[in-house]
């Protein structure tokens, strides 16, 4: 059976003060609770949180990821964080390609190639995220759409590579929306996903392949579509921000 992971993307949000006690709190739920024996917990703080996250995290069932890194090694390159600065404070994964930074920050697939390429380099799991906006899924496009952001952004990694990677497939229409997919919406693109990747790879790396779903994703309706045979959990934005909603998504995996 495949590991489920939940991993929390907190976005621009919370003060230094309010990051730490969130952390206290899904520390402090984690500890007094357990999670189950299957599931894996990532956060995925602010860049400046990042360094408080492991620390506390260290010893503790809870990893941390980054939401975004520079594709370059180091440099003039104003205002970026580098992949071996991620690697420094110890973070395990990093978020790569949100619809967000494509639709705000310009990122292509070229881009997020680079990005997964020097993640890998520093032993971080590139978490990458594709999805259709609306317009695509009503054009009957949105199967395209994800298929050429796979081929464009990871494709080119060696089976070895690919093998590390975790995808997240969050349709762009059900990010921070409320409006989430169904659970056959999702169960039909991960499959989907999963058959792409067995054609490039193979069947076993296809089968061991981690699909995360993200997109208002909630305590109401994780445990409908991380039930999906093809879903292996998720990849939660506005219900990661309060402990009782993560807990109880966690414990839906
Ligand atoms: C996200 O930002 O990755 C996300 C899935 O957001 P939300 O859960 O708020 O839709």
């Amino acid at each position: 059976m495949r590991r489920k992971i939940v991993a929390g993307n907190w976005k621009m949000n919370m003060r230094f003060s309010e990051a730490d006690d969130l952390l206290t709190l899904i520390l402090d739920d984690i500890e007094n609770k357990g999670i189950p024996e299957h599931v894996d917990v990532v956060v995925c703080p602010p860049a400046l949180y990042l360094e408080l996250a492991t620390d506390m995290a260290l010893g503790k069932p809870l990893l941390v990821g980054a939401q975004n890194v520079g594709a370059y090694e180091s440099g003039a390159y104003t205002g970026e964080i580098s992949a071996g600065m991620l690697e420094s404070v110890e973070v395990d994964y990093c978020i790569i390609g949100h619809s967000e930074r494509r639709q705000y920050f310009y990122e292509s697939n070229a881009d997020l190639a680079k990005k997964t390429d020097i993640l890998l380099k520093h032993g971080i799991i590139p978490i990458f995220c594709c999805g259709e906006l609306l317009d695509d899924r009503e054009d009957d496009m949105h199967m395209e759409v994800v298929s050429t952001q796979l081929e464009e952004g990871l494709f080119h990694l060696e089976e070895s590579d690919f093998s590390k990677v975790l995808i997240a497939y969050e349709p762009v229409w059900a990010i921070g929306t409320g409006k989430t997919a169904t659970p056959e919406q999702a169960q039909e693109m991960h499959a989907f996903i999963r058959a792409l990747v067995a054609k490039k790879y193979s069947k076993q790396i296809a089968d061991e392949c981690l699909i995360l779903y993200g997109g208002s994703c909630n305590a109401g309706n994780a445990k409908e579509l991380f039930s999906q045979e093809d879903v292996d959990g998720g990849l939660i934005g506005g219900a990661s921000l309060k402990v009782e909603d993560f807990a109880t998504i966690i414990r839906s995996a």
